[in-house]
């Protein structure tokens, strides 16, 4: 399962240096995948949309790990001040499933 940011973030900015798949990305940006640049219009190649529209900082589910495969726990979560960081109902994924993940973005550079 991916986390996902709610919109009780208050933009401090912790979590994103702590994600070890620079999944996090500050509200508007365009966000990378390798190489890759996306805009906010563009749906990510799992097919997710939206989430980068938003005026508070966000996570990329196709980058998410719930740090698995770096950390025992979500960092993102663990640093956040105002407890926003939760578990995305919508990208529900299997620890297996995850750990898949975390090679794809080893063969990408993230
Ligand atoms: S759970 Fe880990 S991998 Fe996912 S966004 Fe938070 S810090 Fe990054
Ligand atoms: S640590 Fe929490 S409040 Fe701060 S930017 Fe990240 S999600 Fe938002």
């Amino acid at each position: 399962m991916a986390i996902m940011i709610t919109e009780d973030c208050i933009n401090c900015g912790a979590c994103e240096p702590e994600c070890p798949n620079t999944a996090i990305y500050e509200g508007g940006a365009e966000w990378k995948l390798g190489d890759k640049t996306f805009g906010l219009e563009d749906a990510a190649p799992s097919g997710a949309t939206g989430f980068a529209k938003a005026d508070f900082f966000y996570i990329v589910p196709d980058k998410c790990t719930e740090c698995v495969g770096f950390h025992d726990e979500p960092q993102c979560a663990a640093v956040c001040p105002v407890d926003c960081c939760v578990q995305d109902p919508n990208n529900v994924e299997s620890k297996e499933q995850l750990l898949a993940k975390k090679d794809y973005l080893d063969s990408l550079g993230r």
